[in-house]
């Protein structure tokens, strides 16, 4: 049975210590509450020892926002998935909109990372999503498709029912334009109909695939009603414990 799951991506902001205030306060909150959903935070590289420590992550889950796609060895300035997983952290985003697209990447490192990131018992939150003018031209489901095939679609089933699926339209990231829910739904149905046809109805009705982009405490009710939306992947709301807490009581 698959779960669902909230997972905040607090991208490049809070300092270190407004970072422990802010998970030690969702930590707190959280702490007792009976929730219909997992809550993960994905923090910077910097934040996660001390996170991991100061927060039950049983309560609240610790994940990186990405992780190096070599092993170890002379990467200055990079951090690998094992550092990563020795901070406590169970979770790793890969293939975010930003990463594709302001560091270059690929679906070839990609899936090197996905592989390191499984070998050192990290579940990958995986995403997906086109561009406007993809949108525009009505190319959505083939180009998340081919996202798809050219990465997670290659794993093992093993491996692919160890990962989180999250489908982000980039014209809806950070930007106020949250894909209707008809949109939302039927592109989360096309990936789950991907899954079946990939690895099965079994692998398809375990997997949980969330939804990106300008997801809100007023949105998020009605997303997260629908047969295929399992949670979502939530940046800018998830900077508050207010914000991000009315999202995970829409479940
Ligand atoms: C994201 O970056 O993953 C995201 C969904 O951002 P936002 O919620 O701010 O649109």
């Amino acid at each position: 049975m698959r779960k669902n799951i909230v997972a905040g991506n607090w991208k490049m902001n809070k300092t270190l210590q407004e970072g422990l205030a802010l998970a030690t306060e969702l930590n707190e909150v959280l702490a007792g509450a009976s929730l219909k959903c997992d809550v993960v935070i994905g923090t910077p590289f910097i934040h996660l020892a001390s996170v991991t420590a100061a927060v039950d992550t049983k309560v609240v889950g610790v994940a990186a926002q990405n992780c190096a796609a070599k092993e170890s060895g002379a990467y200055t300035g990079e951090v690998s998935a094992a550092m990563v997983k020795s901070t406590g952290a169970e979770y790793v985003i890969l293939g975010h909109s930003e990463r594709r697209e302001y560091y270059g990447e690929t679906s070839t490192i990609l899936n090197d990372k996905v592989a390191l990131a499984l070998a050192n018992g990290l579940t990958p939150i995986y995403c997906c999503g086109e561009a406007l003018e993809v949108r525009n031209a009505n190319e959505q489901n083939a180009f998340v498709k081919t996202q798809l095939d050219e990465t997670v679609f290659n794993l093992s089933a093993e491996d692919f029912a160890k990962i989180v699926i999250a489908y982000e339209p980039i014209w809806a990231i950070g930007t106020g334009v949250t894909a209707s829910t008809e949109q939302a739904q039927d592109m989360l149905a096309y990936i789950r109909g991907l899954i079946v046809d990939k690895f099965g109805k079994e692998m398809a009705e375990n997997t949980s695939i969330l939804y990106g982009g300008s997801c809100n405490a007023k949105n998020a009710p009605e997303l997260f009603s629908q047969p295929d939306i399992d949670g979502g992947l939530i940046g800018g709301a998830s900077l508050k414990v207010a914000d991000f807490k009315a999202i995970i009581d829409a479940f």
